[in-house]
């Protein structure tokens, strides 16, 4: 598209079929992309292979299509790419970056205790460093790969030096610090098992694709510092950020399967996206699906862009 360096996703894992939730994160991206005259991705987050269920991405392709939705581009599936996640992981570890670690669990829990702090962090421990300096079990049959998250001297090249304080911009939640060494330590790209992890893979993809604008779930927020450190750490370019309002359960957490969403029912597509719109703040529509999505992207053009209502 003409004029535009606009260049959006919207980045689901087929898990399932969509859900509310979910369509929201998918219309606020594509709102967005539409609003900046830009273009709108769409990319299968298939890299935790044990979760992906056979069937799901191309439900979600026709949930979407049904409701109006569809990428400038076909998609892309994660699974196809471990090509490119292995050369990032090659040259962070070329650059004294990434190191092999055969923590298990266990060994990262008595770490922890050793140091005096279990404080856990959602469900994942803060690493506390262990095979920084070398593997704590060499012979381990297997390890995973993690990225440092100080780093004292700039070996060479674009390595960024310093320590992961991140501080960045979110265009609906303003001013974001965290400091990932503190939060989260050195976090995994490449798991034991050989699966890539979120962080490795969506930071290449972003950057493969071209992707200027990322719109996606409050919920995946918390992962922007690691994202943004591993871009400098790659010497990749970093998008701006926009985090959608959370769809609540009727327990109160972010929905989600396991709380008892519902596939999105799409024989209905109109009611369905109305539902979405009220979440991001735009009025119902009548008429036609087109319509519905024409009106919703004036509205977001004539409010400085920002694809949640001010
Ligand atoms: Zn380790």
């Amino acid at each position: 598209m003409a004029g535009s360096g606009y260049v959006g996703r919207f980045a689901p894992s087929p898990t399932g079929p969509l859900h509310a939730g979910s369509l929201v994160a998918a219309l606020a991206s594509w709102l967005d992309a539409r609003a900046h005259k830009g273009r709108w991705l769409l990319r299968m987050e298939d890299v935790d292979t044990p979760r992906t269920v056979a069937g799901a991405d191309q439900t979600i392709v026709q949930q979407l299509s049904a409701c109006g939705l569809r990428p400038d581009e076909p998609p892309i599936w994660q699974s196809q790419r471990g090509a490119l996640y292995q050369s990032a992981l090659q040259q962070l570890v070329a650059q004294g970056l990434a190191y092999a670690c055969t923590c298990s669990r266990k060994d990262i829990e008595i770490a922890l205790t050793a140091l005096g702090h279990t404080r856990a962090r959602h469900a994942e421990l803060v690493y506390p460093g262990s095979c920084r300096h070398g593997p704590l079990r060499p012979q381990a049959p297997a390890h995973a790969w993690r990225l440092r998250t100080e780093v004292l001297l700039a070996p060479h090249g674009h390595s960024p030096g310093g320590s992961a304080h991140m501080s960045w911009h979110d265009r609906r939640l303003g001013p974001q610090t965290q400091d990932v060494a503190q939060a989260v330590g050195d976090f995994v790209l490449q798991r034991a098992d050989g699966c890539w992890t979120y962080q490795l893979a969506v930071v290449v993809d972003d950057a493969a694709q071209g992707i200027s604008h990322v719109v996606r779930g409050e919920d995946l927020a918390d992962n922007t510092a690691r994202q943004i450190w591993l871009q400098r750490c790659l010497g990749l370019p970093t998008p701006q950020y926009l985090h959608t309002p959370l769809v609540l359960g009727a327990d109160g957490a972010k929905l989600s399967k396991q709380n008892g969403a519902l596939p999105l029912d799409v024989s209905k597509p109109l009611q369905t996206l109305n539902t979405a719109a009220a979440v991001l703040g735009w009025p119902a529509q009548t008429g036609t699906v087109p319509e519905a999505l024409a009106v919703w992207t004036a509205l977001v053009a004539a409010h400085g862009g920002s694809p949640v209502a001010p």
